[in-house]
């Protein structure tokens, strides 16, 4: 049996990571999916979040806004939009994008793309965690939206 696999996050500008590696937890549309050495094929689709993965005992983290899943018995892909390792999230870039996008969603502005909002704040979202920093108050974002 072997202990680790190869796991590559590839998004259509660059490869992000390639490696050996011995576990790896993906945002799937599904909730979070962990994946060890031997696993099970499978294939899904991911949303915007934090990927962990785990390589000779250190975590590394970094952030994908969506894309897919495929898990081979030679090989795990990620197929990312766009992923950023955690040490290359610019913090404040992903700061300013996540208050833009809140203050579309609470504008209550009927011209507001309320999709392409939550989507962006989303997006900025999964890079602040990822870069461990804390995210006000995402959950209550869409409803306020919603409600207004
Ligand atoms: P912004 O509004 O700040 O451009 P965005 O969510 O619209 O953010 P994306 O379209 O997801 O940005 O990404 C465009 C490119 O910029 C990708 O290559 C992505 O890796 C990079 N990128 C976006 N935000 C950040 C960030 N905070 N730190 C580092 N790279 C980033």
């Amino acid at each position: 049996m072997r202990n680790t696999f190869h796991l590559e996050v590839i998004t259509p500008e660059r490869t992000v990571f390639s490696d050996e590696v011995e576990m790896v937890v993906v945002p799937a549309v599904q909730g979070n999916l962990g994946v060890l050495p031997n696993h099970t094929p499978l294939m899904t689709m991911l949303q915007p979040g934090v990927v962990r993965i785990r390589k000779e005992g250190e975590e590394i983290r970094m952030a994908v806004t969506g894309g897919f899943f495929d898990a081979r018995p030679d090989k795990v892909t990620v197929l990312a939009d766009a992923a950023e390792l955690a040490e290359e999230i610019d913090v404040e870039r992903a700061r300013a994008a996540y208050q833009r996008a809140l203050a579309r969603l609470r504008s209550g502005d009927p011209a507001v793309d309320v999709a392409r909002a939550q989507a962006a704040l989303d997006r900025a979202a999964a890079r602040l965690r990822a870069a461990g920093q804390e995210v006000p108050g995402v959950g209550s974002v869409q409803k306020e939206a919603n409600h207004k």
